[in-house]
């Protein structure tokens, strides 16, 4: 069988995709509205609709399906979603409830870890055994695959990189603690360090940008303007870079995975971010001479949750 099927089920939408494991690509795709929070039966109910409608769109039944996986924005072990505070689920039996609803063998993962596994299995982790995806977007999400095996701790509860404190008497984090790397990565951090130095440098370009940009300041905006020369933003990116430089040196000195990849909005900058952040990790991560980490940006982009979850069911035992 060379079908399966990958669930991104958010807060907002539940999109689903068919996959073709040979061509490795989404031959069909349809989203619906979560209405969260519902019963998780009532979601499960639509999940395995979509299934069935990703089928319907593409000419396949669904016995030609081998699997179907999905990601959920919760803390999973084992396929059973421990807690899912947007969805308002504590243990629920997903992974068995949608195989009986799906009449497929269905696997449930975290959608931080299915994106990371998108990249480790075809994307820029792709023949390596051992990747760590990091998204910085919103927030400062995570995923770790090692060995080929997505790592969710004892309890479900690992890989919250963005919560891995870089500054202990640091800014506030909206976890509680101080110094995350979230307070300082995340898209949010960066806007409003671009703001509040727009604010005090008043001939900063950024200020001129964020008026053609209808008065609002986004994470492109101190990024163009640092290229452009202007050295408030100049600052705002190198202590964006600097930042993250520790936090992925963290990640590299613990685990030596064989790539990094970053995605998530603020990945869209490049090399422009990339160039910069490499050359800091030179110097505060661990490596041998001619086996160092690869740090890269991330392969997929919106479709990362649904291919990460619909090859769920390639991961070794
Ligand atoms: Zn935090």
């Amino acid at each position: 069988m060379n079908y399966c099927i990958g669930v991104d089920l958010g807060g907002t939408n539940i999109a689903a995709g068919l996959v073709d494991l040979n061509t490795k690509s989404i031959v069909s795709k349809k989203s619906i509205k979560t209405n969260a929070p519902r019963p998780c039966l009532e979601i499960s109910a639509d999940i395995a609709e979509l299934c069935r409608e990703v089928c319907r769109l593409a000419s396949v039944s669904i016995s030609e399906v081998a699997w179907v996986g999905v990601g959920v924005p919760a803390i999973i072990k084992d396929g059973t979603v421990v807690i899912a505070v947007n969805l308002e689920w504590y243990d629920e039996p997903l992974d068995k409830i949608l195989t009986e609803l799906t009449g497929r063998p269905t696997f449930v993962t975290n959608d931080a870890n299915a994106a990371a596994y998108a990249e480790a299995k075809w994307g820029c982790g792709a023949g390596e055994s051992s990747v760590i995806a990091i998204t910085l977007g919103t927030g400062v999400g995570g995923g770790i695959v090692l060995n080929g095996k997505i790592w969710e701790g004892f309890n479900g509860s690992a890989a919250e990189l963005g919560h891995m404190v870089i500054d202990a008497n640091g800014r506030w984090c909206g976890c509680g603690q101080r110094g995350c790397l979230e307070a300082y990565c995340s898209a949010t951090a960066l806007i409003s360090e671009a703001k509040r130095m727009a604010k005090l440098y008043r001939d900063s370009y950024m200020r001129t940008l964020v008026a053609e940009n209808g008065g609002k300041m986004n994470g492109i905006i101190p990024f163009t303007a640092a290229k452009a020369g202007d050295l408030a933003a100049r600052q705002v990116v190198d202590d964006y870079i600097g930042y993250l430089a520790i936090g992925i040196a963290n990640i590299i000195n613990v685990f030596q995975p064989a790539v990094v990849c970053i995605g998530g909005g603020i990945s869209g900058q490049g090399e422009e971010l990339m160039a910069p952040l490499r050359e800091k990790l030179k110097y505060i991560s661990f490596g041998t001479k001619d086996k160092r980490t690869k740090v890269v940006v991330a392969k997929f982009k919106n479709d990362a949750g649904i291919i990460g979850a619909a090859l769920l069911g390639l991961m070794e035992d």
